[in-house]
């Protein structure tokens, strides 16, 4: 595959949620994203920000309230039943709490077969096999077929949401929170998993997540979410090396460093307050409340999303 050819083209996106007494959550708000074929994108930010819910629209699990998802050039925004079912195959999610999405009363073969069933993929022997080398394509093993998802280790469980996502032959996995719920020993490996999938099947990947150092590790490029809103995005190296938004910067100086001396020299920001504002965000910019170098333009204002060096966009007043 070639990398640089876009794959979905999410414009405007928005997905707000009535709670009633006339207020309204709104999760997802104006997102702008064009993820390129093979690569890796990055989607970060604190619990709450709106970036699984902005994963499940994607894949429209849930319906957009307002915006566009152009995947290989095609709107797929409106698109319904049977129309909708092909693009349902190519845009797969993988959970963060694989034991929630698996149901516990079907074996892992059962689990595997229905995804290949649903998209008449296979039959008879031709199932068996395929569900043999999904498994074996995962690190499990072809007896694992006959077991129930109680029976497995929550990494193991993984690599069966893992398999079944990849039985329908997808092009783009957004996967939510995928090691979250897992042991660190654990993380790597399904990270590595992920990784060497996605070299031998020219696979692309939406990876939310709120640890930066895993995010880094996996992705090209990071996209860093705000009560609903993309304030940077970056190619991973630049944004990791020179974060512009006074969030981003936050974020990174929370991350642990296992040199002593370069934490010392770290400079750390701490954040106050909480992520409560997506019901009723202030005017201006939504990070002002909490932004360590807010000024008055900024409770003005909503500071616009734009390119301010070669592939480097940020949202902030203060970035020129
Ligand atoms: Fe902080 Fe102002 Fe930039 Fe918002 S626009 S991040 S409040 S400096």
């Amino acid at each position: 595959m070639m990398q640089g050819e876009i794959l979905l083209e999410i414009k405007g996106l928005k997905k707000y949620f009535n709670l009633g007494h006339g207020r309204v959550l709104k999760a997802v708000d104006n997102i702008n994203l064009k993820i390129k074929k093979g690569e890796t994108l990055g989607l970060v930010g604190e619990s709450g920000c709106g970036k699984s819910t902005a994963g499940r629209t994607i894949v429209r699990l849930y319906e957009p309230t307002e915006g566009s998802l152009i995947f290989e050039g095609e709107d797929i925004t409106g698109l319904s039943g049977s129309r909708l079912k092909p693009f349902r195959r190519k845009l797969q999610m993988i959970f963060q709490d694989p034991y929630a999405s698996l149901n516990p009363r079907m074996t892992v073969g059962d689990i595997i077969g229905e995804a290949l069933d649903i998209h008449k993929l296979a039959r008879g022997a031709g199932r068996q096999e395929r569900i043999v080398e999904l498994l074996r394509l995962v690190g499990l093993n072809p007896e694992h077929a006959n077991r129930f998802p109680h029976e497995f280790s929550g990494g193991q469980r993984q690599r069966v949401g893992i398999a079944r996502a990849l039985a329908v032959e997808p092009q783009l996995i957004v996967c939510d929170e995928p090691i979250s719920a897992l042991d660190v020993s654990i993380q790597a490996q399904v990270v590595n998993l992920l990784k060497e999938l996605q070299n031998r099947l020219g696979l692309t990947y939406l990876f939310i997540a709120h640890d930066l150092s895993m995010v880094q590790y996996i992705s090209d490029r990071v996209a860093v979410m705000y009560l609903g809103q993309v304030v940077e995005l970056a190619d991973s190296l630049e944004l990791y090396a020179k974060p512009l938004h006074p969030y981003t910067k936050a974020l990174m100086s929370a991350i642990p460093v296992a040199d002593p001396d370069e934490a010392a020299k770290r400079e750390r920001v701490a954040l106050q307050g909480d992520t409560s504002g997506a019901i009723d965000p202030v005017p201006g910019c939504r990070f002002q409340p909490r932004c360590p170098v807010a000024k008055e333009i900024c409770r003005q204002q909503e500071p616009e999303y734009r390119e301010v060096k070669e592939r480097h966009f940020v949202a902030c007043h203060l970035v020129v």
